[in-house]
């Protein structure tokens, strides 16, 4: 995962904080505390040259933590990608196949609900 310049970062922080999209991403060297995550922001585990898991709440609100595998040779895997100013794109689209059965993309950082 590319880093960001700090003058992007900042952009990215303002665009954020303004809702003008739903989530950015942290790098983070260890799994989180799922008791501390927050809303909206997409905790990547692993460092900018290998990435193992991201973690994010669930958008709809159930309370739940979603984890997916970002290592490529395992299935189902996921890829996270960052735009110039560190708006993430994932794919494939993330479905939770329990609980509230959320189907949802993020795009450019932009959550959109899938109704398939
Ligand atoms: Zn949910």
């Amino acid at each position: 995962m590319k880093e960001i310049s700090a003058l992007n970062q900042l952009i990215r922080d303002m665009l954020w904080t303004s809702n003008l999209f739903q989530y950015k991403v942290e790098i983070i060297a260890d799994n989180p505390n799922p008791d501390v995550l927050k809303d909206n922001i997409i905790y990547v585990v692993g460092r900018d040259s290998y990435v193992k898991w991201a973690y994010l709440k669930c958008p709809s609100k159930c309370g739940d933590i979603i984890m997916l595998s970002l290592i490529k040779s395992k299935r189902p895997s996921w890829v996270i990608k960052q735009d110039k100013i560190g708006r993430p794109t994932i794919y494939p689209s993330i479905r939770k196949l329990d609980g509230c059965r959320s189907h949802f993309w993020v795009k450019k950082g932009k959550l959109i609900w899938s109704n398939i």
